[in-house]
C-alpha cells in the first residue's frame, strides 16, 4: 500500500496532483478555503472530494465551541486513515488558538496560523513527503495580515470577505484571539474583487466578515459607503449583508437597504439572550430596549424583511425566569427564524471561570424549546408571504425533480426543474408549503 501510494506520488508530481478541502464553521472559513482552492488550481492542481485519495488535504478548521474542536480531530483522524501518505494541513481559528494540540495529531503535517493562510500554497508545494508536523504563525493575539478572500461554488451567489477580526470583548468569544484584531481593506479593493465575482457569471453576494458593521478601521472608510459603492458595481443584482452587530446596524443602513435596487431585505442579527441580566454578563453592546427598537425600525420601514436572529442558551447563572424573559422577547419581537447555540465553555475567556455554569441537559432543553418556538415563527412567516409574489435566483442543485431559490426575503422556494432557469432570477408567485418545509411557487412569465 504504501509502495503504491510513494508510486502514485512521484508519477502525480508530474502531472497534476489531487488536493481535497474540509470546510468547518462560518462563511468566512468557506470563502477563505474557496481562495487557497483557487490558488492550487490555477498551479497543477486537481481539486477532489474529500471521501477521495487525494496528495494534499486542507482542513480549515473551527473553534467556535467544544463541539467543533471535536468534529475537527475526528475530521484530521478519519483522512489520515483514508490517506496515510497524503500531506495533510490545518488551518483556521482552532489551528491559530491551539496548535500543539493539532499537531499532536499522528499524521498531521502543517498546522497554519491565520497568518500564513496565504502561504498555504507556496509551503505544500515545497514539500513533498510526509514530515514530522510545524506549526506556522499561531502566536495568539498577531494576527495582522488580511488573507483576502470570496467563494466561487455554483455560479449563483458568492461570499465575499469585506472585513476579519474584532475588537469587541464578548466574555464568552474565543474569536478576537483566533482572528486577531478588526481590520479590513478598502472599498476600491473590495469593489475590484466584486468585479471579478461579477465577471464569473454570479449575480448574487453575501458581504462577509467577523464583525462586518465594523468595517472601515483600518482604512477610515465606512459600512454604509462601502454598501454604496458596492451597488454600482455592474452585473452583481443582489447582495445581502451576513451577520450585523446590532448596535452597528445603523438606522442609516436599514433606510439604505429599503431604497436600494440591490441590497436585499434580509438581517442576520446576533442578539444571544433577551434577558438584560445576561446580556450585561455577555459583555454585548445594547440590551434588550436597544435592540427591540433596531427590529421595529426593521419592520416600520419593510414590514416583509427577514429576520435571523442569534441566540445562546444556558450561559453561566441563566436561570429558567432569565431563558424565559429570552423566550418571551423573541416571541414578541417576531423574527423568521432562530440560530441557537447551547453555550460552550472556551479557554481564556472570561466566562470560563464564571462560577453558575448551567447543566448540558437544561442546555438541551432550552435549546429543543427554542427550536419549536423557530419551526412556528418560521412556518408563520412563510405564511404571511403566501400568495405574494417573489423573485427568486434559482440554484444549480436538483431535488428529486425539483429546483430551489431565495427570494429577495430569504424565502427558500421549489418550482419543477427547469435546467435553463439556473442561475436566472425569476418572478415566482408563492403558493404553498411543502412537505420538506419549503414554498412552493408558481412562475409568472
Ligand atoms: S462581536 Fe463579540 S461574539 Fe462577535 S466576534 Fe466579536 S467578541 Fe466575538
Amino acid at each position: 500500500m504504501l509502495v503504491f501510494f510513494i508510486i502514485q506520488n512521484q508519477v502525480i508530481m508530474n502531472e497534476k496532483r489531487k488536493i481535497a478541502f474540509c470546510t468547518l464553521g462560518c462563511k468566512l472559513n468557506f470563502s477563505e478555503t474557496s481562495t487557497l482552492a483557487r490558488k492550487f488550481l490555477e498551479n497543477d492542481f486537481i481539486r477532489v472530494p474529500a471521501c477521495q485519495i487525494a496528495d494534499v488535504y486542507v482542513v480549515n478548521t473551527c473553534s467556535v465551541t467544544e463541539n467543533a474542536d471535536k468534529k475537527c480531530r475526528q475530521l484530521l483522524r478519519k483522512i489520515i486513515k483514508q490517506a496515510p501518505n497524503a500531506i495533510i494541513v490545518a488551518t483556521g481559528c482552532y489551528a491559530q488558538l491551539k496548535p500543539e494540540e493539532l499537531a499532536a495529531i499522528e499524521g498531521v503535517d502543517i498546522v497554519a496560523g491565520a497568518d500564513m493562510k496565504g502561504n498555504i500554497f507556496e509551503y505544500v508545494n515545497s514539500i513533498s513527503e510526509k514530515r514530522k508536523a510545524k506549526i506556522f504563525s499561531c502566536e495568539i493575539n498577531e494576527t495582522k495580515s488580511f488573507f483576502k478572500a470570496f467563494s466561487i461554488g455554483d455560479r449563483t451567489r458568492s461570499f465575499l470577505k469585506v472585513q476579519d477580526g474584532c475588537d469587541y470583548n464578548c466574555a464568552y468569544c474565543t474569536i478576537p484571539m483566533a482572528r486577531g484584531k478588526s481590520r479590513n481593506i478598502s472599498i476600491e479593493e473590495i469593489c475590484n474583487e466584486a468585479e471579478i465575482i461579477a465577471d464569473s457569471g454570479v449575480k448574487e453576494i453575501i458581504i462577509t466578515g467577523i464583525n462586518t458593521g465594523d468595517f472601515g478601521k483600518t482604512t477610515g472608510e465606512n459600512f454604509l459607503d462601502l454598501l454604496k459603492n458596492l451597488e454600482n458595481v455592474e452585473g452583481i443584482e443582489r447582495y445581502r449583508i451576513s451577520s450585523i452587530e446590532p448596535n452597528l446596524l445603523t438606522d442609516e443602513i436599514i433606510d439604505f437597504v429599503r431604497v436600494s435596487s440591490k441590497f436585499l431585505p434580509h438581517f442576520h442579527i446576533p442578539l444571544q439572550s433577551g434577558c438584560d441580566k445576561i446580556l450585561a454578563l455577555m459583555r454585548r453592546r445594547y440590551n434588550t430596549k436597544f435592540f427591540r427598537q433596531r427590529i421595529n425600525h426593521i419592520f416600520k420601514l419593510i414590514p416583509d424583511a427577514f429576520t435571523g436572529i442569534d441566540v445562546i442558551v444556558g450561559f453561566p447563572t441563566e436561570t429558567d425566569e432569565d431563558f424565559n424573559a429570552t423566550y418571551n422577547f423573541l416571541q414578541e419581537i417576531n423574527p423568521a427564524f432562530l440560530h441557537i447555540f447551547p453555550y460552550s465553555d472556551r479557554a481564556n475567556t472570561v466566562t470560563s471561570t464564571m462560577k453558575g455554569k448551567i447543566a448540558n441537559s437544561i442546555k438541551t432543553e432550552r435549546a429543543g424549546k427554542l427550536k419549536t418556538l423557530c419551526q412556528t415563527l418560521h412556518s408563520e412567516f412563510y405564511r404571511r408571504n403566501m400568495l405574494k409574489t417573489v423573485n427568486v435566483l434559482f440554484e444549480n442543485s436538483v431535488h428529486g425533480d425539483m429546483m430551489c431559490g431565495f427570494s429577495e426575503n430569504y424565502i427558500k422556494v421549489e418550482i419543477p426543474y427547469q435546467k435553463e432557469l439556473t442561475g436566472k432570477i425569476m418572478k415566482v408567485e408563492i403558493t404553498g408549503i411543502a412537505e420538506n418545509g419549503n414554498a412552493t411557487g408558481k412562475l409568472i412569465i
